[in-house]
This record gives C-alpha cells, sequence and structure tokens, in this order.
C-alpha cells in the first residue's frame, strides 16, 4: 500500500481486503488471486523491546559505536539496507498514551482496546489473537520474555481476558491453546503455593507433555524432540541483565534473552508449517519506570544482541517475516549534553559502563530496619560514583521519608534523589516514571514486509502480519 498519511482504519482493511486478504469485513478476492499477490511468510518473528523510547534506541547504538566500533544490530539492518523503517503511533482505544496490554492487544487482535484489556473489546468481544490463529493454521507459536510470561506484552499476543492482572488464569490458557515454547519469569502464576486455586501448573503442563525447566542449564541441557517447552526461571520478572552480568548466582540461575530465542528457534523451526514467535525485553520497560539509566542501556543492549541472532536465522532460513518494535516509550530516557559546549556527554556516557548493579540491586543491599543508614555507600559502590556530602545527605533523606515501593520494585523516592546526582555524573535524563506517547521506531524485513506505508498505526501490523502469514 502507499503510504497515506491520512490512512484510516477504514481504508487500511479495504487496501488490504483488494490485496486479498479478509479482516473481518467486506468482499475479498479469490485465494489464487490473493496468493499471486501476497509474498508468503512461513515465520514470523515479533520483537519487542517493552517501553523503549528513541533516546534508549539511539544510546545504544552510540554504546555500540564507542565500545565495539560497529553499529548497534538494529542500525545494521538499516545500514545493510534490509529492513524497512516504519514510524509507528500507538494510542489505544481509551487514552493517547497506552499500556502494553492495549498495545499488544492491538497486534493480537488487530483492534484498539481500553487500558488494561488483553484482546477484549469494550463489548465484551475476544476476537481470536493472532497466535491462536496460527495454531489453527497448522503454525507453532513461542513466546520468550525477560518479564513475567504471563505478563501483558506476551499475554497480548495469545490470551483473552478482560484484565491483564488475571495472569493465573492466562497460564491455564496458554496450556488450553497448546502453545508450544513458553520462556520467561513468573513462577508465581504456575506454581501451586502461589496461584490462587492452588492448582499445579507445572504438573498439568508436564502431563499435557511438555517439558518444564526451571534453570537455566537444564534449558540449556533440552533435548532436541517435538515435545513442547515451558521454562519459568524465577517467581517474577527475570532479574536485570546487569545484575545477572555481575552476580554469579544468578548468571547459573538465569538464562539471558538471545539463550531463551536460541532455545526457541530451533525448536519452533522444527515444524515444516512454520512458526510465530514473539521475543519480549520485558525489563526495558521497567528500568524506564525506574528511571535507572544504565540498567536500561545494558537491557537494550541485551535485546540488541537478540536482533543479531534472529536476523542470521532469518537470512539463514529466508522465509520468515521479523519486525523488531516497541509497544510505547517510557520514561524518556535520553542521553543531553553536558558541560564544555556539550563535550563532556561522551565521557560521562561511557561511565554508565562502571555500574556494577541496578537500582533494584541497591535497594536489596540497603539495611532492611533503616534503609537511610547505608545508601550513600550502597550507591557508590554499585554505581561506581562518588558522592559528595550534601548529596549523600539528599539520599538519606530521601530514603528516611520512604516507605512506598513503586509499580516495579525500586522506590521512586530513591529513583527521584538520584535523578540529579545521575545527570551530573553520567549526562542521562528522564521526563517521568510513566509511558509516554511519542512515536515508535520499527523495523521490518522479510516477505511482507512491503505491505505497509511508513507511517501506521499500531493495529495494521496485525493485519499485515495475517497477510504475510496467508492465515
Ligand atoms: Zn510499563
Amino acid at each position: 500500500m502507499k503510504s497515506n498519511p491520512k490512512l484510516t482504519r477504514r481504508h487500511f482493511i479495504q487496501g488490504l481486503t483488494l490485496a486479498g486478504i479478509t479482516v473481518g469485513v467486506g468482499a475479498k478476492l479469490s485465494a489464487s488471486q490473493a496468493i499471486r499477490k501476497v509474498p508468503k511468510a512461513k515465520n514470523l518473528i515479533l520483537m519487542v523491546s517493552d517501553g523503549m523510547n528513541n533516546g534508549t534506541l539511539s544510546a545504544a547504538n552510540h554504546w555500540m559505536k564507542l565500545t565495539e566500533n560497529k553499529e548497534s544490530e538494529w542500525m545494521r539492518l538499516y545500514t545493510d539496507s534490509l529492513a524497512k523503517r516504519l514510524l509507528v503511533e500507538t494510542t489505544c482505544a481509551d487514552s493517547l498514551v497506552t499500556d502494553s496490554a492495549a498495545a499488544s492487544s492491538a497486534w493480537g487482535i488487530g483492534h484498539r482496546v481500553n487500558m488494561g484489556s488483553i484482546n477484549t473489546m469494550s463489548d465484551g468481544s475476544m476476537p481470536t489473537p493472532l497466535a491462536v490463529l496460527a495454531k489453527q493454521h497448522g503454525k507453532s507459536v513461542g513466546m520468550v520474555s525477560t518479564a513475567r510470561i504471563t505478563h501483558a506484552t506476551p499475554a497480548g499476543f495469545a490470551a483473552s481476558v478482560a484484565n491483564r492482572n488475571m495472569e493465573d488464569p492466562i497460564a491455564v490458557q496458554y496450556l488450553e491453546r497448546a502453545l508450544d515454547v513458553l520462556l520467561g519469569g513468573g513462577d508465581k502464576h504456575f506454581n501451586p503455593i502461589a496461584r490462587k486455586d492452588k492448582r499445579n501448573l507445572y504438573a498439568d503442563y508436564a502431563q499435557a507433555g511438555y517439558r518444564v525447566v526451571t534453570k537455566r542449564s537444564t534449558m540449556q541441557q533440552l533435548k532436541h524432540t517435538k515435545n513442547p517447552i515451558l521454562g519459568v526461571f524465577c517467581k517474577d520478572h527475570l532479574p536485570y541483565c546487569i545484575d545477572r552480568t555481575h552476580k554469579e548466582s544468578l548468571k547459573q540461575q538465569i538464562p539471558s534473552l538471545e539463550e531463551m530465542t536460541q532455545v526457541a528457534l530451533k525448536h519452533l523451526s522444527q515444524n515444516p508449517e512454520g512458526f510465530v514467535l514473539q521475543v519480549e525485553a520485558g525489563r526495558v520497560d521497567h528500568a524506564g519506570h525506574a528511571n535507572d539509566p544504565a540498567t536500561i542501556l545494558f537491557e537494550q543492549l541485551e535485546f540488541d544482541r537478540t536482533i543479531g541472532l534472529v536476523r542470521a536465522f532469518a537470512e539463514k532460513e529466508g522465509d520468515t517475516l521479523v519486525a523488531v518494535t516497541t509497544d510505547h516509550g517510557t520514561g524518556g530516557f535520553m542521553l543531553n549534553g553536558a558541560d564544555d559546549g556539550y563535550r563532556n556527554a561522551q565521557k560521562r556516557f561511557l561511565k554508565m559502563g562502571h555500574c556494577k548493579g541496578s537500582f533494584d540491586s541497591i535497594e536489596e543491599q540497603l539495611d532492611p530496619v533503616n534503609k537511610s543508614e547505608n545508601i550513600a555507600a550502597v550507591v557508590e559502590k554499585t554505581l561506581s560514583i562518588q558522592l559528595e556530602e550534601t548529596e549523600r545527605k539528599v539520599l538519606q533523606k530521601a530514603l528516611q521519608t520512604d516507605k512506598s515501593q513503586s509499580l516495579y520494585h525500586t522506590s521512586n523516592a530513591m529513583a527521584n534523589a538520584l535523578h540529579p546526582i545521575l545527570f551530573k555524573r553520567f549526562s542521562v535524563n528522564w521526563t517521568s516514571h510513566n509511558h509516554t506517547a511519542d512515536l515508535v521506531e520499527m523495523a521490518l524485513f522479510g516477505p511482507g514486509s512491503n505491505l505497509l506505508p511508513g507511517y501506521i498505526e499500531n493495529w495494521q501490523l496485525h493485519h499485515a502480519f495475517r497477510k504475510a502469514l496467508q492465515i
């Protein structure tokens, strides 16, 4: 389709219908006409860096150029003229600023839904999500995430529930819908001790033929068979990449996003009918909420390495449509000019390479009774910075009065106190702890990548995927 700034949902659906695909309304051309016109993709891989502002994408590319003298994998999709570049508008049905549930549902069912809904329309109807359609057409389905595998973004690919918080039922739906590979966090939604209904989902998955793994080493030793895989590696979200890198026990227990994706690709590619796979770097979003600069950078870099892995697979296979994108921005992370005519920005930016842990790891090291007691020493050690006396006092004061925790573990009081301190050290800044409404980036390559114009609304992707996969 040609780019059209006034493209409406009706026009878009008409366009796809004329090209041979039924998207729920209107007449369609014959199947033979459709097949002639549509470049068929056997496989689909949707890669999501959840909550990624363009500042995060830019920082990862700067980092790669400064430290490894090459562009990020994402940018190399463009410099090698492999991928088409798109800008995506991420609004949901009831808000300009979306959440992950509504954004993922737009990809899942091709409609905008209200905030918090998983593939459920405001009238309560539940159109069939993409992963289920793929199963109905004989394809395998996989999901890999560094967040809980029942969290909003994976759920939007394969589940249908009224509210994203229904993660216990989502874990059951994945089993009922016979998904082939599930790798991520979220033990509390599978474990009978933590589930509200006390159901042992691990036993139920095993009974259904799944190989169930809970450790990195066990996942890596999995024999190559056709049995589906459930891998759940910790109670909640997986620990941040920066913490896994610097803590041996976490390294042993928790696989990286790349390792999980490798296992998923190996398993799913056994199906001659093809597969659809969602790969989510779910914790880019959480580091954005926490305004934790080194953590978001290293989460994004891990996602970027995984792009390289997926690209190598897709180039070898040749019939794989790959979309690399985000669902929305979070936090507004940005490298800013620093003094000496901005020249100090680079030097400061590179100092993040000395950070040894996330804000979560700082919280874990604080005195459990009096959090402010050792805050300064822990911050200095973890972030490899030297605090001034006034800064120590500001931090201590923030923690003395802080009783709360934010949505994603780290207290906003600590993050807010660290905000100006880290701006001075690393030259990075934030707009808020919230999601943002900026247009987001997408790289699209493989058969079907020419189906969309250069500017789209997120729900349009669903229809292009179906058209390319012919499902
Ligand atoms: Zn978020």
